[in-house]
C-alpha cells in the first residue's frame, strides 16, 4: 500500500488522515502538537464557557480510531523531494506528501504587548488569565482588533475577533459590571468585515452602537506599546488589555524550502490541491494560496473540503476511485456562524448572494452543538452528516 505522510495535525491534516485511511493507505501524520486544536470553539475559553480540554482532541485518540500513525515533530523546511524536521532528520520515505501546517501571523512593532486568540493555543490561555486580572481590578479598557495583509487579503482573520468582543461584552453584562469597562474595536481597513457583505456590516455597526463599543477603523497601526495602540496619525488609544489578531503569513517551513510559493509565502496549488510543478505533493487548508473572488477567505470548512478532495484525488491516481479529480474552487464561499455570547448570526456569501440570518439565542447553541458534533464525529463515536 502506498505511504502517505501528512504534515500538520490541524483541521485539514486530521481530515485528510481520516479520509485517506478509508482507502487503506499507509498514513503517517506528523505534527508539532499532540492534539488537534478546534479553533472555532476556542473563542469561549476567555469567557470560561469552555475549558482548554474541551477544545482539543488528542491526536493519538484520532490515530487509534482511524488506524494512522502519529509522530510528534516540528517541520523546519519542506522541499519538493523531502522535508526536514527540527531534530535534523531528513525524510523522503513517502509516495505522497500532504502539507497542512497552516499559517503563521504577521509581525507588528510592539506585538509583545498584545495577545492573539488565533495563534498558539497557550496565548489564548494567557489572554484569559490577563482578562481575569483586569476584571478583578474592577475597571479597565479592553481593545480588540485585527490587521491586514495586502499580499494575501484572504488570510485576514476578523471573525473570531468580533466573536470574542461580543462574548466579552456579554460576559461583563452577565456579571453586572459592563459599565466599568470601555470596549474598543480597531482595524486598519476602512470597512472591516466588508467581505461578509453589506448586511453584516450594517449589523455590526448597529451592534457596536447598541452595546456602546467604540470603533476606530481606517487608521493604520504604527505600533503597540505597554498601555495602548499608536496609530499612524500619531493618535493613541489607551488600553489595559489588547487582543490583536495579525493577518496570516506564509509558513516558515515553506518559506525555507523550494516549493512554488506566493510573495506572502503560501504554497501555489492547482484546483485539485496539487502543488504546482510536482506530481505527488498536495497542500491543503491555510498553508495554501487560494484562487477565487476578492471576498474569498480561508476557513475551516474549506480546509476540510480540500482534505477530502485530496484523499479522493490520490485514490483516483491509484485506481481506487473512478471519475474526475475534485476541485476546491466551486466550494469557495463564506459561511460563518458568528457567535455573540447570547445568540449569533449566520453570514453566508457566494458568487450570487451575501446574506445574514440573525439567530438570537439559537445561534449560540447551534455553534456549541457543532463543537460537540465535531469532536464526537472525528473520533468515530457518532456518524458523520453528509458534507460535514
Ligand atoms: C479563533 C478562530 C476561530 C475560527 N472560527 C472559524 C469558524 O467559526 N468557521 C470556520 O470555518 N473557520 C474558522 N476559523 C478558521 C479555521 O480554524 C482555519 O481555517 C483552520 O484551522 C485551518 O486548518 P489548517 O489545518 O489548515 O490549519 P490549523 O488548524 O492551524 O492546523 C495547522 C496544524 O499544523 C501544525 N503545525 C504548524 N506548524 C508546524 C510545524 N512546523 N511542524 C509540524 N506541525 C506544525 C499545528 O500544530 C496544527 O496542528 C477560525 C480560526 C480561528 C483562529
Amino acid at each position: 500500500m502506498k505511504k502517505i505522510i501528512i504534515l500538520g495535525g490541524g483541521i485539514a491534516g486530521v481530515e485528510a488522515a481520516i479520509f485517506l485511511r478509508k482507502y487503506k493507505f499507509d498514513v503517517e501524520l506528523i505534527s508539532d502538537r499532540d492534539y488537534l486544536y478546534i479553533y472555532p470553539i476556542s473563542i469561549w475559553i476567555p469567557t470560561k464557557e469552555k475549558r482548554f480540554e474541551d477544545v482539543i482532541i488528542p491526536i493519538e485518540e484520532l490515530a487509534k480510531a482511524h488506524g494512522f500513525k502519529f509522530t510528534k515533530g516540528k517541520v523546519k523546511k519542506i522541499n519538493k523531494d523531502s522535508f526536514h524536521l527540527e531534530d535534523e532528520t531528513i525524510r523522503n520515505d513517502f509516495d505522497y506528501l500532504v502539507i497542512a501546517t497552516g499559517q503563521i501571523k504577521k509581525k507588528h512593532k510592539g506585538i509583545e504587548y498584545t495577545y492573539s486568540i488565533c495563534s498558539n493555543p497557550e496565548e489564548t490561555l494567557r489572554y484569559s488569565e490577563k482578562l481575569d486580572e483586569i476584571i478583578n481590578k474592577g475597571k479597565g479598557i479592553l481593545a480588540f482588533g485585527f490587521g491586514g495583509n495586502p499580499q494575501a487579503p484572504e488570510s485576514v482573520r476578523g471573525g473570531p475577533v468580533f466573536e470574542l468582543l461580543f462574548n466579552v461584552d456579554y460576559y461583563l453584562r452577565k456579571k453586572g459590571i459592563r459599565d466599568n469597562f470601555e470596549l474598543v474595536f480597531f482595524a486598519p481597513m476602512p470597512r472591516p468585515g466588508e467581505r461578509l457583505g453589506e448586511k453584516a456590516l450594517k449589523m455590526m455597526d448597529m451592534m457596536f452602537k447598541r452595546l456602546n463599543i467604540k470603533s476606530i477603523t481606517g487608521k493604520k497601526i504604527e505600533e503597540f506599546v505597554l498601555d495602548g495602540i499608536i496609530f499612524e496619525d500619531g493618535s493613541k488609544q489607551n488600553a489595559d488589555l489588547i487582543c490583536f489578531v495579525p493577518a496570516g503569513d506564509g509558513h516558515p517551513a515553506v518559506k525555507e524550502g523550494d516549493l512554488p510559493k506566493t510573495e506572502a509565502g503560501f504554497i501555489k496549488i492547482d484546483k485539485y490541491n496539487q502543488v504546482e510543478g510536482t506530481q505527488n505533493i498536495y497542500a491543503i487548508g491555510d498553508v495554501a494560496s487560494i484562487e477565487g473572488p476578492s471576498w474569498k477567505a480561508k476557513q475551516g470548512h474549506l480546509a476540510e473540503v480540500m482534505a477530502r478532495n485530496v484523499a479522493f484525488n490520490i485514490a483516483l491516481k491509484e485506481g481506487l476511485e473512478k471519475g474526475e479529480p475534485k476541485s476546491y474552487v466551486e466550494h469557495i464561499n463564506i459561511m460563518c456562524l458568528m457567535d455573540m455570547g447570547n445568540g449569533g448570526g449566520l453570514a453566508y456569501r457566494d458568487d450570487k448572494r451575501a446574506m445574514l440570518i440573525p439567530l438570537p439565542i439559537i445561534g449560540h447553541w447551534m455553534k456549541k452543538g457543532w463543537g460537540i458534533y465535531y469532536k464526537l464525529s472525528k473520533l468515530g463515536k457518532i456518524p458523520r452528516l453528509p458534507g460535514m
